[in-house]
Parts: structure tokens; sequence; C-alpha cells
């Protein structure tokens, strides 16, 4: 069997990984001309260490990133600080993996040389799908350049913009949330002492959130910070800001907020994309993967680490209907999509979470905190997610 897969990102490589480990051929057709993540932080939480041992790299970035200690509650103005998860030595007591915080092109740079140690020529680069056509027999790919790709099956893993799901399903890209999210990287060590700590915290407070964990090794601190109620008129999904608009944006928030963005060599604003789960995405010998499927706002920060699992599931049910590929494909579908759409709720659900009006004062926020983060709804929340075994969740 051959799968041809559209989009070589986080969720494209990590299906092909996946494929290719159970000795299914795959193709990548990439758009860019070089692969590149965004060099910004991604959150790797233990069922995404989970799926990540099962393709075989889990140890080697584990190696290149950073285990924080735990993560913590911030108060937007006054710092105050409640714990919310310890992430290494209790995350692998109860789900056997930590919780890692990983430079992004660490984590593609991983993926990608275990695909190219199984197969060197697997990636094309520059190749830009552009539809699609199907029969009894096989799935094509058509790129933009004129050429058409045949295999078994082929997968889009092409974004939130997908190309392939807009042929299968009719136009339904994520709309703008209303929210942007500024990103920086701070290297470390201009970090003021207290601030080097390796611990993930979340700042909330009405409206708006702003998240940072450290990165690659400790060396790199991550800023993540959202806010609500903005306009987005470019085009792109993303652009250049400027320190001064984004101190403006978190004007009031705690010195270490002001300095984080201070220090930041450069800033980057990106609209935060939103929409409700689609309802199927298997049509014949095509389906899709990643957010071509599960597009979500980043606030459960599950994006990636499903898109991740849906390349084992996915990879197990093609192993499994090696002579009946479209039934395999709708098993996959079956296994993966009520869960991708809790997750996409949920992180919807979140946006009022992190940005309750009752954190406008720490009385309130005690108030607000135990009751919406106590140990109990943090469990009913969360291990749904953290418990899940992609690689053994029944298919
Ligand atoms: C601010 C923010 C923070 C986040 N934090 C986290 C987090 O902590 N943890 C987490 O798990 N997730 C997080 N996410 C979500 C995560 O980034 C995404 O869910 C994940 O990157 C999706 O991977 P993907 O491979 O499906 O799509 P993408 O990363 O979008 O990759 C799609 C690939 O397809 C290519 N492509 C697009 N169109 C075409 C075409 N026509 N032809 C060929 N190739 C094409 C693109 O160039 C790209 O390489 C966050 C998202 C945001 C915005």
């Amino acid at each position: 069997m051959k799968v041809i897969i559209a989009g070589g990102g986080i969720g494209g490589m990590s299906a092909a990984l996946a494929l290719l480990r159970r000795g299914i051929d795959v193709e990548v057709y990439e758009q860019a001309s070089v692969l590149k993540e965004v060099g910004a932080g991604i959150q790797i939480s233990p069922n995404g260490c989970r799926a990540l041992d099962s393709l075989g790299v889990f140890q080697a970035l584990k190696a290149l990133s950073c285990d924080p200690v735990r993560k913590e509650f911030r108060l937007w103005n006054t710092g105050k600080a409640w714990p919310l998860f310890d992430l290494g030595k209790s995350a692998i007591e109860k789900y056997g993996y930590p919780y890692l915080t990983v430079y992004r092109p660490d984590l593609l740079d991983t993926l990608v040389n275990a695909v190219q140690a199984l197969k060197p020529d697997a990636i094309h680069l520059g190749a830009c799908a552009a539809g699609l056509k199907q029969d009894d027999t096989r799935a094509t790919l058509v790129l933009a350049d004129g050429r058409e790709i045949q295999g078994d099956l082929l997968m889009g893993a092409d974004g939130w913009r997908s190309v392939i799901r807009n042929t299968l399903w009719g136009e339904c890209n994520p709309a703008f949330s209303g929210m942007v999210t500024w990103r920086g990287l701070i290297p470390m060590e201009v970090l003021p002492g207290h601030m080097q700590a390796h611990v993930g915290s979340t700042w909330i407070g009405p409206g708006a959130h702003v998240v940072s964990y450290p990165l690659h090794r400790g060396e790199i601190m991550n800023f993540v910070a959202t806010i609500e109620n903005k306009i987005w008129t470019a085009n792109a999904g993303s652009e250049a800001g400027t320190i001064e608009e984004c101190l403006s944006d978190f004007a009031g928030w705690h010195e270490d907020v002001q300095t984080m963005i201070r220090l930041a060599p450069s800033l980057l604003k990106w609209a935060l994309m939103k929409r409700e789960p689609i309802e199927r995405w298997s049509l014949g010998r095509v389906s899709l993967l990643g957010d071509a499927c599960h597009a979500t706002l980043p606030f459960l920060a599950q994006g990636a680490v499903h898109s991740i699992e849906d390349g084992v599931v996915l990879a197990r049910c093609l192993e499994q209907g090696l002579s009946m590929p479209a039934a395999a494909l709708q098993r996959y579908e079956s296994a993966r999509l009520e869960r991708t759409s809790r997750m996409v709720r949920g992180a919807t659900s979140n946006t009022g979470r992190f940005h309750s009006p009752e954190l406008a004062t720490e009385a309130s926020a005690e108030l607000y905190l135990q009751r919406e983060w106590g140990a109990e709804p943090i469990a009913d929340r969360y291990d749904w997610l953290y418990a899940y075994d992609a690689e053994n969740v029944a298919i």
C-alpha cells in the first residue's frame, strides 16, 4: 500500500513515520521549499510523549527539550501564584510520561530525521497540493504545477486552510476568533534570576492570558500572550508586531510580564482561528488529519499532540485493513472523531476560564480558582486527555 500525504508539518510527518514503521509506503508532498516550523514553543503533554514513544522518537526529543517541574497560575497584576500541575515526577507516576516543553523546530527535525532514516526520499518539497481525484482503485493528489501523484490513499495534513478538506467537503476554513496571540522567544540568560526557573506559568486576567515556559534544554523562555477583542485585517495568519503595541495590550500587568515583552528580541502576532469540529473527514480513499480536520484554539495545548495521535491510530487501522483501505479510513475516523471534537470544544471553553472577569482582584480570583481549578475539576477536564494511549486504544 502507498499513502500520499499532503502537508509536511508535525501531523504529516508523524503520520509518515507511523506508516513507515508499520511497513506501509509513504510519500509526503509539502508546499514549502524548506521544511520549517515556527520558531516558538510547543507543550507536549503525557499523551503526546506516549505517542512519540510509540514512534521511537521520545528519547531523542526529550534530550533536546525541557521538562519543567510544575505548571502554575499567576494572577495578572499581583503575580500571586497557585499550583496547577506537577509536570515531572507526579505526571510520570500518574500517566507514565512527563510533560515536555519543546522548541518546535526540534520536534519537526526529530520527526523528519526519523522519516528520512526509514525512507530517505519520502519527502518532496515545493509541491503544493491543488486538488485531488479518486476512483475505486486509487487516490490522486493534483499539484499546483500540474503533476498528478497516485497512491492507494491520500491524507490531507495540510493545516487549517486545508485544500484537501475544502475539496472534499466544500470551503470551511476556521474563522478569526477575535483573539490575537503574541509570540516571542527570550534568551534565558537575559532574564532576571528569579524568572529563570524551569516552571511553566500561565498568567491569567480578565480578557487575556500570558503563558511562559522554558525550551531547548532551558536556554530559551517561550512567551505567548493572548488578548481578546482585537481586529485582524492581514490576509496571512501572522505578522510582525512591535514591543510598544504588545506593552500597550498588557498595560497594568505584572512587572515580570512587562520584562518578558521588553526583552523579547522580536515579537510576532498571530490571529487565533476557531471553528466547530467538522462532522466527517473521510470520503472513499481520502481522509484528513491534524489541523486540517480538527483545527483548535490552543487553550488545551493539544492541537499538535492530537495530530501525532492521529498518525499512530491511522497507521494501526491501515495495517489491519490493507485489503480494504476505504473501510480502514472509516475505522480511523471513527476512532478519532469523538476525542478530537471533545478536545476542540474543551479548548474553546477554556477561553472563558483563562479570561474570567472574576480574575479582576486577588479575593475574587481566589474563590474562582478554588471552584474552577481545584484538583477535581482539573482531573475531570485533563485526565481523559493525558491518559489516552494511541498505540493501544480500541480501533
Ligand atoms: C499560539 C499557538 C500555540 C499552540 N500551542 C500548542 C501546544 O502547546 N501544544 C499542541 O499540541 N499544539 C499547540 N498548538 C497547535 C499546533 O500548533 C497545531 O495544532 C499543529 O501545528 C497542527 O499541525 P498540522 O501538521 O496538522 O498542521 P500545520 O502545522 O499547519 O502543518 C501543515 C503543513 O502543510 C503544509 N501545507 C499547507 N497547505 C499545503 C498545500 N496546499 N500543499 C502542500 N502542503 C501544504 C504547510 O506548509 C505545513 O507544513 C498551538 C497553536 C498556536 C496557534
